[in-house]
């Protein structure tokens, strides 16, 4: 199944493919995850993304639009992906629909203080982007992921100032994708309000896995 999750910054696109993957079968295809191990290699990608995600902003859309499509071109992701924080423009959508065909695409639906209060707690690891929550679901007290023992940290882009961009950068560009993709029938809304495991079933029970 080839699926898109859309939603604001601190929804749990990210936590919730984690745990959809294990049903799917598929990769979930993070590009903050990719973006963020570019930076962490200090590889040319890193070194031109690095001040833009920091501060809360959208990396190019000729940038992103080349990286999904060089990765979807990797067999894991021929049968089916999660695409998590791709597309975030109108422009990357479009290109999207040129070189892969959507199942269907979930609305992680939350309101601005729900996504204030889990970005203020995010926990990511380093080296797999796996999250926790410092109040819901804190991370090992040694601070080391217990999946692949990287470092759990707080990423700069969680800080205040570059949350609140987030979101305005979310509103202005992000959300129209809404209506585009309601209009071609694809969107299914999930309410990200409850607890992971509440979030999991009604995923599950919406796409009827
Ligand atoms: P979030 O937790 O806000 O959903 P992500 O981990 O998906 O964050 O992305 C972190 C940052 O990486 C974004 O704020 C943005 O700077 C950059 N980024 C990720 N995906 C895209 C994209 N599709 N287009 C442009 N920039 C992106
Ligand atoms: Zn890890």
């Amino acid at each position: 199944m080839k699926l898109v999750f859309l939603g604001p910054p601190g929804a749990g696109k990210g936590t919730l493919a984690v745990r959809a993957v294990e049903t799917l079968k598929a990769p979930h295809i993070s590009t903050g995850n990719i973006f963020r191990e570019a930076i962490a290699a200090m590889s040319p990608l890193g070194v031109k993304v690095k001040g833009i995600i920091d501060s809360g902003g959208l990396v190019d859309d000729d940038t992103t639009i080349a990286l999904v499509r060089e990765r979807l071109e990797r067999g894991d992701a021929a049968a089916g992906y999660i695409l998590d924080g791709f597309p975030r423009t109108i422009p990357q959508a479009d290109a999207l629909a040129g070189f892969s065909t959507l199942d269907r695409v979930v609305n992680f639906d939350i309101p601005d203080a729900g996504v204030l209060e889990r970005l203020s707690g995010r926990r990511v690891c380093r080296k797999c982007g796996r999250n926790w929550h410092a109040t819901f679901n804190p991370p090992p007290a040694d601070g080391v992921c217990d999946k692949c023992g990287g470092e759990a940290y707080v990423r700069d882009d969680d800080r205040p100032q570059a949350v609140q961009k987030r979101l305005d950068v979310y509103r202005a560009q992000t959300e129209p994708l809404i209506g585009y993709y309601r209009a071609q029938g694809l969107l299914v809304d999930i309410d990200a309000r409850p607890g992971v495991d509440e979030i999991l079933s009604a995923f599950k029970a919406a796409l009827g896995l």
